[in-house]
C-alpha cells in the first residue's frame, strides 16, 4: 500500500543519467528534460561542458548547487550530482526549482525588511542628530549672543550717564528697548529649547502669593496707563497667603498671557482673576483668568496660537515672537496644567487654567516663611563702606570687559584690575588685596570655577574669603552649578543691568 503511494512522489523530481567518460548519454530516465541515448549531454544544456573537466578531476564526486537550467520553455533551479564510476558519470539532477524560489522570496523578503529597518534606524538617528544639533545650535547660538547683548546694555548706561539731549535721550530709549525684546526673545527660545530637551525643572519652593500679586498689580498698571487702558485684578480673598510651586515659572506664565492681553487691547480693559476652586487640607486648586477686550481670536486660530512662532494675520501689526503661548503651554504642562482660551472676535479673549498647589498646613509655618521673606529683604539693605574698593574684574571678551570696566568706574566706588587670562588671576588674587572679584565663569586656559577653587583653597586667610562674583553666558551643562558648588558667592546671567550686577557686589563686599 505504502509502495503505491511513494510512486507518486518518488522520482518525480529527481533524473538519472549515465554517460560514457565523454559525456555521450548511455542511458536517462526523463523525471525532468529528455534527451535520447547516444546524444552528448550538453546538448541538453550548455552546462554540462564542465563533465570533461569531471571526468579529468582526481576527486570521484561533485556536487553543483543552485543551477539554473533553461530547458525549452521551462527554466529550472536544479541541484545536480556528478559521481564518477567505473565505467562512465552518473549525473543526477534534483529539481528544487519550487524550493530555491521559496528560499529566494523568503531571502528578499527578509532583505527588504533588513533594509526597512536599517531605514527606520538611520532616519531615527538621522532624526536625534537633528535634535542634538538644534539644541547644541541653540546653547551656543545663546552663548554667543549673550557676550554682545551685556555690552550693549552697559554701553547703554554708561550712555545714559552723560549730557544728553532729548532726541539722543529718545534714540537711547529705542536702542534699550529693542535690546530688551532681543533678550527677552533669547530666554524664550532657550526657554524652549530646555523644554523640549527635557531640561527644564520646576523649582518647589514656599512663596507668597501676595507679594506676586503686587508685583503684577504694579507692572501692569503702569503699562496698562501708558496705553490708556486700565488694568483690574480680582483676587480671591479664600487662597492661601503661602503655597509652594514654582513662583518664576508661574510668574513666567502670567506675564506672557498678561503681555499679549495688553499688547492687543486698543481700549477697555485687561484684567487678572484668580479664584479658588477647591481647597483641601493642604492643598489648593486656583483658577487664573486673564481677560482682555481686545480684538479676539477667529475660532479657526485658537488652536494654531498654541504653536511656535505661530502668529495670527491681523497681528502683523503688532510686535511680537509668536513663542509666548508655546511656552505657556509648555510650562504649564510641566505644572500638571493645561491652557484654555474662549474668545469671542471683536470682543475679546479670556486665557485661563487650573493649577494644584501645596499650602503650609499651619499658620506657624506662614508666618516663618514670612520672617524668611523678610529676612531676605533686609540682607538687601547691605551696610555701605566708606571709601572705593578694589575690585578685579576678570573677562576674557574685550568689549564686554570695556563696557563692564566703563560703567563700573562710573560709579567712582572701585579701583579696577583687568584680567583676561584665567592663568594670571591666582597671581593678582595673591598679590593685591582684592575686596571682591567678578569672574567670567568660561575662560581661556582654565574655567571660573576651577579658578575659585583653587582661591578658596589658598592658605591665606585674607585671600581664600574673597567674594566672587561669577558671570556666566553659559547655562548649560551645569555650569551654573558648578560655578555654585566651587564657591562661588553669586552667579549672575547674561546679559544683565549694570545694577544687578552693583547689587551683587554689595550684597557680598566685605
Ligand atoms: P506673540 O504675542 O509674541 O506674537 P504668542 O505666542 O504670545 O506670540 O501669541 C501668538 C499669537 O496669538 C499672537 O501673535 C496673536 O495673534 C495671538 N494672541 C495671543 N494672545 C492674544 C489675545 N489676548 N488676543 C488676541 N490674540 C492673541
Amino acid at each position: 500500500m505504502l509502495e503505491q503511494y511513494k510512486q507518486r512522489y518518488i522520482g518525480k523530481n529527481i533524473q538519472f543519467i549515465f554517460t560514457d567518460s565523454e559525456g555521450v548519454v548511455q542511458e536517462s530516465d526523463y523525471a525532468i528534460f529528455t534527451i535520447e541515448k547516444g546524444a552528448h549531454i550538453t546538448e541538453a544544456h550548455l552546462f554540462f561542458e564542465c563533465i570533461s573537466s569531471v571526468a579529468r578531476a582526481t576527486e570521484n564526486e561533485f556536487l553543483f548547487n543552485c543551477v539554473h537550467l533553461a530547458i525549452g520553455e521551462r527554466e529550472y533551479i536544479v541541484d545536480i550530482k556528478m559521481v564518477k564510476e567505473e565505467t562512465g558519470i552518473l549525473i543526477v539532477i534534483f529539481d528544487l526549482t519550487e524550493h530555491y524560489n521559496e528560499y529566494q522570496m523568503v531571502a528578499q523578503a527578509r532583505n527588504e525588511s533588513i533594509i526597512r529597518s536599517e531605514l527606520v534606524a538611520i532616519k531615527n538617528k538621522e532624526l536625534e542628530e537633528r535634535e542634538k544639533f538644534k539644541d547644541r545650535f541653540i546653547q551656543n547660538f545663546s552663548h554667543e549672543l549673550r557676550n554682545p547683548l551685556t555690552s550693549i546694555l552697559a554701553m547703554n548706561n554708561v550712555l545714559a550717564n552723560t549730557p544728553l539731549n532729548p532726541e539722543q535721550k529718545q534714540i537711547l530709549d529705542f536702542l534699550k528697548e529693542s535690546n530688551n525684546n532681543l533678550r527677552l526673545m533669547l530666554e524664550d527660545v532657550l526657554s524652549l529649547s530646555m523644554m523640549s530637551a527635557g531640561k527644564l525643572d520646576l523649582q518647589n519652593k514656599l512663596f507668597g502669593l501676595a507679594r506676586l500679586f503686587d508685583l503684577l498689580r504694579f507692572t501692569y498698571e503702569a503699562k496698562a496707563k501708558l496705553k490708556g487702558i486700565s488694568f483690574t485684578m480680582e483676587l480671591d480673598g479664600r487662597m492661601p497667603s503661602y503655597v509652594e510651586g514654582d513662583r518664576l515659572r508661574l510668574y513666567q506664565v502670567l506675564t506672557n498671557l498678561l503681555d499679549n492681553a495688553i499688547k492687543v487691547t486698543a481700549q477697555g480693559k485687561v484684567q487678572l482673576k484668580v479664584s479658588l476652586n477647591q481647597k483641601w487640607a493642604n492643598k489648593v486648586n486656583l483658577r487664573f483668568e486673564v481677560s482682555d477686550t481686545g480684538p479676539g481670536i477667529a475660532q479657526e486660530n485658537l488652536t494654531l496660537i498654541f504653536d511656535s512662532f505661530s502668529r495670527v494675520e491681523n497681528s502683523t501689526k503688532i510686535q511680537g515672537r509668536g513663542l509666548g503661548l508655546t511656552i505657556v503651554r509648555g510650562l504649564l504642562e510641566l505644572m500638571g496644567s493645561e491652557i484654555k482660551v474662549q474668545s469671542s472676535e471683536g470682543k475679546g479673549s479670556t486665557f485661563y487654567f487650573d493649577i494644584s498647589l501645596k499650602y503650609p498646613l499651619r499658620a506657624v509655618q506662614e508666618e516663618k516663611a514670612q520672617k524668611k521673606l523678610k529676612k531676605g529683604a533686609t540682607t538687601k539693605k547691605y551696610a555701605k563702606k566708606k571709601g572705593k574698593y578694589k575690585l578685579l574684574l576678570v573677562e576674557d571678551d574685550e568689549v564686554v570687559q570695556m563696557a563692564l570696566f566703563k560703567s563700573l568706574i562710573d560709579t567712582q566706588r572701585f579701583y579696577i584690575d583687568l584680567a583676561e587670562d584665567g592663568a594670571e588671576v591666582l597671581e593678582m588674587v595673591i598679590n593685591n588685596e582684592y575686596d571682591v572679584v567678578v569672574l567670567d565663569a568660561i575662560l581661556p586656559n582654565i574655567s571660573g570655577d576651577h579658578i575659585t577653587r583653587l582661591i578658596r583653597e589658598l592658605p591665606f586667610k585674607k585671600v581664600n574669603k574673597i567674594p566672587i562674583i561669577g558671570i556666566t553666558a553659559h547655562l548649560f551643562d551645569n555650569n551654573v552649578e558648578k560655578c555654585r558648588a566651587a564657591g562661588m558667592n553669586d552667579i549672575l546671567i547674561k546679559p544683565f543691568e549694570i545694577t544687578t550686577l552693583l547689587d551683587a557686589i554689595d550684597r557680598h563686599l566685605r
